[in-house]
């Protein structure tokens, strides 16, 4: 058996990225399976102990190396050397009285993310963080007001998933469906998130299709069809406005890239089957709740296969917005429904948890805004 330096067995699997523990270990659960069959052949093993660790990890969720009962005393022993088990810690698990259950979990550096589980008859979401905080700073979202810290790496955003599933599973629950929609903005976390949503889908071990995957972003336009090529999962947009001026103040990121050149990538975003792109939209009371609005919207939407969610808006301590009443929000959904649209209201999870992005944080630390951002 040949045996690498330390070093270069970990530049074997990748120089880019976040794969490292703290304490120089490999953290193998951000590994794709062929990046991990590439790590133990550089090791001198066999490709198939690769799947041998992958379906321990991700499809039996065992952790303790030594569990791993197939494999051979002296490589689980490198195993433990080389690689880290890697967990988030609970800092805590709240169970709404509507079935939304919401994890605050640690990070070994001591940042704090959240993980949402949202059951429904069909099918149950789980709502993954792929950032600690947001660069973007939506004026109405309370994780983009308290700021950023950092990209969670590959291990941290499938560990949400991998221990979700596990405490679920106990519960007999069972995820159907993932989203990439917690705290942050996906697709400026670009490689991680590509490499997490490869382990998510890979059918011998956590094995969501890739129908069952969405990917949201606030608008990162160059980047939507470089994702939908790599991975071609479902897309979310958060929209909530098709008025430049409006959507410049509700959703910064567009004076970047604006609703013309948001329009041409949606065109473009590569769909499976029949699937549509989602647009998210937030109801806020005389910001962007017009009938109006709901016109130019439907216009707007011409010749994108598309649904809409609109989200009645819940308030955060200090916010400038206010919700839009029910009543407006259904004639909104008449207008666009009228053009052809599927059209759903969301119901409001988990009230009674903090369930909304970032707020379980905020309650439980008392993290505060970092400013109180200008109404538009
Ligand atoms: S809405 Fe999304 S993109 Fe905007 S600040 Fe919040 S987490 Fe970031």
């Amino acid at each position: 058996m040949t045996s690498l330096p330390k070093d270069d067995q970990r530049a074997s699997v990748s120089s880019q990225t976040d794969i490292i523990s703290a304490d120089d270990r490999i953290q193998l659960i951000g590994l794709t399976r062929s990046e991990m069959e590439d790590l133990f052949v550089s090791w001198g093993e066999k490709p198939f102990r690769a799947r041998q660790i992958w379906s321990w990890l991700h499809a039996k969720l065992v952790d303790d190396v030594d569990a791993m009962t197939d494999i051979a005393k002296l490589f689980r022993a490198r195993l433990k050397t080389l690689c880290a088990p890697f967990t988030l810690t609970e800092s805590a698990h709240l169970i709404s009285k509507d079935g939304t259950q919401k994890w605050l979990m640690a990070l070994d550096d001591g940042q704090e993310i959240e993980t949402v589980f949202i059951p429904d008859e069909e099918r149950g979401t789980l709502c993954v963080s792929s950032q600690v905080g947001c660069t973007l700073n939506c004026p109405f979202c309370y994780t983009g007001a308290q700021g950023f810290a950092r990209n969670l790496t590959t291990a941290e955003i499938v560990a949400q998933v991998r221990q979700a599933r596990a405490t679920l599973h106990k519960q007999q629950k069972r995820i159907t469906n993932l989203v990439l929609m917690g705290m942050g903005e996906p697709l400026y976390n670009y490689d991680n998130v590509i490499r997490a949503i490869k382990i998510f889908n890979d059918d011998a071990g956590l094995a969501f299709g890739l129908r069952k995957i969405t990917l949201s972003t606030a608008g990162v336009v160059p980047r939507m069809l470089q994702a939908g090529r790599a991975v071609g999962v479902n897309l979310a947009v958060s929209l909530h406005s098709v008025n430049d001026r409006v959507r410049d103040q509700l959703v910064p990121i567009n004076r970047k890239y604006n609703l013309a050149a948001l329009q041409k990538a949606a065109k473009a975003y590569p769909l499976r089957g029949k699937k549509r792109i989602t647009w998210e939209y937030v109801m806020l009371d005389g910001v962007n709740d017009s009938l109006a609005d709901a016109k130019a919207f439907a216009q707007w939407m011409r010749g994108i296969p598309s649904k809409v969610n609109l989200i009645p808006f819940n308030p955060w301590p200090g916010t400038p917005y206010t919700p839009s009443d029910r009543a407006q929000i259904e004639r909104f959904q008449e207008v666009l429904r009228h053009a052809g649209y599927v059209t759903v209201i969301r119901d409001s999870r988990g009230d009674d948890i903090e369930a909304a992005c970032g707020q379980l944080k905020g309650a439980l630390r008392n993290v505060r805004p970092r400013k109180i951002a200008q109404n538009c």
